[in-house]
């Protein structure tokens, strides 16, 4: 059956993605947005359906609505971004987190939150399964983000022991694809941009720190199962489990672009994590998923997207 189904954040990078993917399945979407890092452009195709609103609205304020599932995306993802304002990175993963809590329990709506792989902070555990507590700095440069996303947790689980709110929780790591900004500082997109500028690549610190990339359908497939099952409400790792280090990522995007662009080292940032990989062990078990699209193929089609982007510019 059609649902109503609200999502926050929905016209970012990974938002749009998920709104198109519920659209698809005959939902009638409500896509909710202050545009902070979200753009007009990453919707503009889904506005002719009939099942597709868009709603300009912080979700720090409170807001009134009736919906059957609550996708909880919006936020900041990116260092820059986060850190632009981290004050109100805490907000909006605060304030923003209780008013849409609030909502699904007025409503009875079912609320998935989009949480992170940050929860592990420069994690001590490696590959990170969902029992790690992690390791975060609580007043650094990341804490805003990462603090702010442990918060948002505690209160989905509080809403859900106190007034029987039907939570679900996802720690979503590094996910790429169309639609990243250009300029939000993320490994991906910069490292496809100066290639295809033929600009140096920027690798900070000695590049041999790790991360494990997930193309964003792979995510989007794992967010809507996690959402639409009822043996596990979370919190549960979605991620490649894949592990490349910032180097090796480097070196094949500069083979993919046939870029003549140099590997240029930069100092690495405060708190930046060594390596990250999650154990989807659980992911593959309740909700039968693990990514399918290979890092070659995902970098492939985020690189002819950022192709066309720089033509249209
Ligand atoms: P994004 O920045 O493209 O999307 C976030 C969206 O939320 C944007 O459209 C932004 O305008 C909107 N937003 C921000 N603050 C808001 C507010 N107060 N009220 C209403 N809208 C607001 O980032 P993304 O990569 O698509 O990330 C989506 C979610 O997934 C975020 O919650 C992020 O923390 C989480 N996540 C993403 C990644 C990743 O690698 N992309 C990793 C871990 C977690
Ligand atoms: N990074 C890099 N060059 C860049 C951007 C990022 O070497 O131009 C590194 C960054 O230091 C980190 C990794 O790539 O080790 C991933 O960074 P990103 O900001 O994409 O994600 P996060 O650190 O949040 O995982």
């Amino acid at each position: 059956m059609a649902k109503r189904i609200l999502v926050t954040g929905g016209a970012g990078f990974i938002g749009s993605h998920l709104c198109e993917a519920l659209l698809r399945r005959g939902n009638e979407v409500l896509c909710m947005d202050n545009f902070f890092t979200g753009r007009k452009k990453n919707i503009y195709h889904l506005m002719d359906n009939k099942q597709f609103e868009v709603i300009r609205h912080d979700i720090v304020n409170p807001i009134y609505l009736e919906v059957d599932e609550v996708y909880n995306l919006a936020c900041p993802a990116s260092p820059v971004h986060y850190r632009f304002n981290p004050i109100k990175t805490v907000k909006t993963n605060v304030i923003g987190t209780i008013n849409m809590l609030g909502l699904a329990k007025r409503v009875k709506a079912r609320i998935l939150q989009a949480s992170t792989s940050e929860v592990y902070g420069d994690p001590q555990v490696h590959p990170q399964g969902e029992d790690y507590w992690g390791n975060v700095n609580p007043i650094g440069p990341r804490s805003c983000y990462d603090e702010g996303k442990r918060v948002a947790e505690t209160l989905f689980f509080n809403y859900r022991n106190e007034n029987n709110v039907d939570i679900r929780v996802v720690r979503i790591f590094n996910t790429y694809g169309p639609r990243m900004l250009e300029n939000d500082g993320r490994v991906v997109s910069n490292f496809i941009l100066q290639a295809l500028k033929g600009e140096p690549i920027t690798v900070y610190g000695d590049g041999f720190q790790t991360r494990s990339f997930c193309y964003v359908s792979d995510m989007v497939e794992g967010l809507i199962r996690m959402m639409e099952q009822t043996e596990d409400i979370g919190p549960i790792n979605l991620g490649n489990p894949q592990e490349f280090s910032i180097l090796e990522l480097a070196e094949r995007i500069i083979k993919l672009t046939g870029s003549k662009s140099k590997i240029e080292f930069r100092p690495l940032p405060k708190d930046d994590p060594a390596r990250r990989k999650p154990d989807i062990s659980r992911a593959k078990r309740v909700l039968g998923w693990e990514p399918e699209v290979d890092l070659e193929t995902g970098l492939e089609l985020t690189i002819e997207y950022f192709k066309r982007e720089l033509e249209l510019d």
